[in-house]
Parts: structure tokens; C-alpha cells; sequence
């Protein structure tokens, strides 16, 4: 579990553009996968894209990528 928070923590400092930051910040808040429990590695954002309450974190979803994949199936 910590090596899933080291890595975040680096790939966050390695991409700094704003949407990435927003969404690690998100997800070291909700590291678990909202679906099945694992290490969220997604923010998914349930709101259509130019929603101005986007990037509010209730309507957003920590998921792990697989579980991402589905969700925009
Ligand atoms: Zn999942
Ligand atoms: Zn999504």
C-alpha cells in the first residue's frame, strides 16, 4: 500500500500540470477504488466535460484503472 502512495506521490511531481495535481490531490483522499476496493489510480468525473461543477470531488469517482475502463464502456 505504500509503494502505491510513493508512486503516486512521484508521477504526481513528474507531471505537474494542474488537472493531474487536482486529481492526485482527489485520490490521496480516496485511495480506494470506489468499485471494487483496490488502489484508486483514476479520478473519473461524472459530470460531462465544460460542467462547471466538474471538478467538485462529490461528483467525482476514485477508481482503479480497470474499473475506469469499464465505466466508460
Ligand atoms: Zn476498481
Ligand atoms: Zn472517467
Amino acid at each position: 500500500m505504500s509503494n502505491t502512495r510513493k508512486w503516486r506521490a512521484k508521477d504526481r511531481t513528474t507531471k505537474p500540470n494542474s488537472r493531474q495535481k487536482r486529481n492526485g490531490l482527489f485520490l490521496d483522499e480516496h485511495p480506494d477504488c470506489a468499485a471494487c476496493g483496490e488502489p484508486s489510480e483514476e479520478a473519473h468525473h461524472q459530470l460531462p466535460a465544460g460542467h462547471a461543477d466538474r471538478h467538485e470531488w462529490r461528483h467525482m469517482k476514485a477508481l482503479c484503472r480497470d474499473c475506469h475502463v469499464e465505466v466508460h464502456r
